[in-house]
């Protein structure tokens, strides 16, 4: 059969193979994650999703929601006031 990425005939060592080598997987890998990266950006761009990394101005790392534990949300807090150098 012929590699998914550089298109050279090989011989599949188990049934569920697809690219010749390591390499040609690995370049397919980050070419569909450079595809689904592009994608996530143009749909974000034109709103159809909202990017759950953009925060509202305030918020921060912070989360809306309390932690139900105190000491842990108190370690959140702390850790991001260092963060932002307070
Ligand atoms: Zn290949």
């Amino acid at each position: 059969m012929s590699c998914g990425w550089c298109g050279t005939t090989f011989i599949p060592q188990h049934p569920h193979q697809k690219y010749c080598s390591k390499k040609c997987s690995r370049n397919m890998h980050r070419e569909q994650k450079n595809r689904y990266a592009r994608q996530r950006y143009r749909r974000i761009r034109n709103k159809e999703i909202i990017d759950t990394k953009v925060f509202k101005p305030g918020t921060s790392n912070l989360t809306e929601n309390r932690l139900p534990d105190d000491t842990k949300e108190f370690e959140r807090v702390r850790r991001e006031k260092r963060r932002l150098k307070l």
